[in-house]
């Protein structure tokens, strides 16, 4: 048995939930997990329709982006996976897709404004748009280039990867990561919800405010802080 089964089931299942969730629709959108001590990532292989998946089908890559197992292609955005593992070394999971309120967003090159508590129970800063990127980027190595887009937004803007676990690409679509994969998941699953109700506040309410910062920080600290006291 290979010594990266572990991912390759992991990255597995957590692609499968991609579906179940309502967050692709035909191949769009990929699940990666990786091993620290292993430096390695599963991956979904390129195109290959989720029902046909199985663990065995993922693809094991490193974190300069070389396949070293795997009969298939990896997933196209495999070097963005690639970068922001090499460089982000507190995640072992990250999620790309299409979903659509999230995509929306993305296309209108707009953070997502932090409206409400269901945002701020996840994190504290609207949810960050990555410009789009500059031709000279899109022209050279693309995938490599979205990800350094992305750690860059994030230089600029200040965030920290451990508290905001979400991205927008500019005309693209959206980033989630973890500690996990299937917290990677989760966090897809939360921006596109988010992303919907904030697309709804809008046409309800053109000048809805932002959330007051006594809210933003008794939501996220009642979850996340030393004091939680969120959950069982
Ligand atoms: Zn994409």
């Amino acid at each position: 048995m290979s010594k990266y089964q572990h991912i390759k089931q992991t990255a597995y299942d957590a692609n499968m939930q991609l579906p179940k969730l309502g967050l692709v629709l035909f191949t769009f959108g990929n699940v990666s997990a990786a091993d620290r001590a292993l430096g390695a990532f599963a991956i979904k292989p390129s195109g290959v329709p989720y029902e046909e998946l199985t663990p065995e089908k993922m693809v094991i890559v490193d974190f300069d982006g070389n396949t070293i197992e795997g009969d298939l292609r990896p997933s196209s955005d495999t070097k963005t996976h690639a970068v922001l593992y090499k460089n982000w070394e507190h995640i072992n999971g990250i999620v790309h897709t299409h979903s659509t309120y999230a995509t929306a967003w993305a296309q209108s090159q707009r953070d997502i404004p932090i409206f409400g508590t269901t945002h701020a129970d996840h994190l504290t800063a609207d949810i960050p748009c990555a410009p789009p990127m500059h031709d000279k980027m899109i022209e050279g190595d693309y995938e490599y280039q979205t990800g350094f887009q992305i750690m860059d937004t994030f230089k600029e803007q200040g965030l920290d990867y451990k508290e905001v676990e979400m991205v927008l690409v500019g005309n693209h679509a959206p980033f989630t990561w973890g500690k996990t994969a299937e917290k990677a998941v989760y966090n897809s699953a939360v921006l596109e919800a988010v992303a919907h109700m904030a697309y709804i506040t809008e046409q309800i309410n053109q000048s809805a405010p932002r959330l007051k910062d006594s809210l933003i920080k008794k939501h996220y600290e009642r979850k996340h802080g030393p004091d939680s006291y969120y959950g069982q």
